[in-house]
């Protein structure tokens, strides 16, 4: 019976040591990827669904590791976020993606996302600021996307840094709405400029009649609150057309684009007047 006990948690240990040299590996890769420019920048549109126009792109991040290829941001992101990595990820993200909307003909919206971690810091404020001072990025086109887990931690140092980000022009956008635990009181606590409605009430929303309840009660929210509202991830017409007759804001997913590499959507960003 000893040597059962002992054996089995050497299993147990075994994979769990495995696991952890695992995470310690992606960590330790990661930092180089952040030296060695291994991250990229993809850009996803969102649509204007009254003008049918492109109002501006969300960056997501994309990591190719020199030997496992594409590590999705799901499973980096959080080892960064439990590390504190996010904080020179982030920074990277923000000043990237700020020197390639600055360089747009079109004054289109640019959106960013911002862990928790980001949030909380102290200097994130300055930290903003410093990065469209440098970049010369409007603080009108810059979107930040905050999700409501990443408020909860210090709601009230959250808010703060929010109000003065808000100061500065810079717009606030909450993310996968639906998803966290206390939406409401938060949609009361901070004046967000929009709401992104999570994109699994999206999916099958024309066929699934409780996703569709629900999708009607967050667009009459919006109504109410005055509060424009995105859809995330429509796929399909079928969708987008739900969103139309419920008269939905703004909407985003593979069914207008993908997230790519911004030379896919040059044309948009250039515009007409191609200088
Ligand atoms: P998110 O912010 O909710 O981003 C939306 C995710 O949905 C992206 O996944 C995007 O590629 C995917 N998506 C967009 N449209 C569709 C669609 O029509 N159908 C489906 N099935 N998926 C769609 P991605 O790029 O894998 O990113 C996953 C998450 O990783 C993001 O969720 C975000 O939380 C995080 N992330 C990505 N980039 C960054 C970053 O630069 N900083 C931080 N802090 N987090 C990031
Ligand atoms: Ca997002
Ligand atoms: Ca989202
Ligand atoms: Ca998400």
């Amino acid at each position: 019976a000893k040597e059962d006990g002992r054996g089995t948690f050497r299993v147990f240990e075994a994979q769990m040591g495995a696991q952890l040299r695992d995470r310690r590996q992606l960590e330790h890769d990661l930092r180089l990827a952040l030296v060695n420019e291994e991250l990229t920048l993809v850009y996803q549109p969102q649509v204007d669904l009254d003008t049918d126009t492109v109002t501006g792109f969300e960056t997501l991040v994309r990591w190719t590791h020199p030997e496992r290829g594409p590590i999705p941001p799901s499973r980096f992101i959080p080892i960064a976020e439990e590390t504190g990595l996010i904080l020179q990820l982030g920074e990277w993200v923000m000043r990237r993606a700020c020197i390639e909307a600055a360089s747009w003909n079109r004054p289109l919206l640019i959106a960013v996302n911002v862990s928790a971690v980001q949030l909380h810091a102290s200097n994130f404020v300055e930290f903003v600021q410093d990065i469209l001072l440098e970049t010369g990025l409007d603080a009108e086109r810059l979107e930040i996307e905050i999700t409501e887990t990443a408020m909860i931690r210090n709601m009230s140092r959250a808010i703060a840094n929010l109000r003065q980000i808000k100061a500065l022009g810079v717009k606030v956008a909450m993310d996968d709405f639906g998803t966290g635990y206390s939406s409401l009181s938060n949609l009361r606590a901070f004046p967000f400029d929009r709401i992104k409605v999570d994109q699994s009430f999206i999916r099958a929303v024309h066929t699934n009649d409780q996703s569709a309840a629900i999708v009607r009660a967050v667009l009459g929210l919006g109504k109410g609150l005055n509060l424009p509202i995105l859809a995330e991830g429509v796929e399909k017409p079928e969708e987008l057309e739900f969103l139309r007759n419920e008269i939905c804001d703004s909407a985003q997913g593979y069914w207008f684009g993908k997230p790519q590499p911004i030379a896919a959507y040059e044309d948009i960003v250039r515009g007409n007047s191609a200088t």
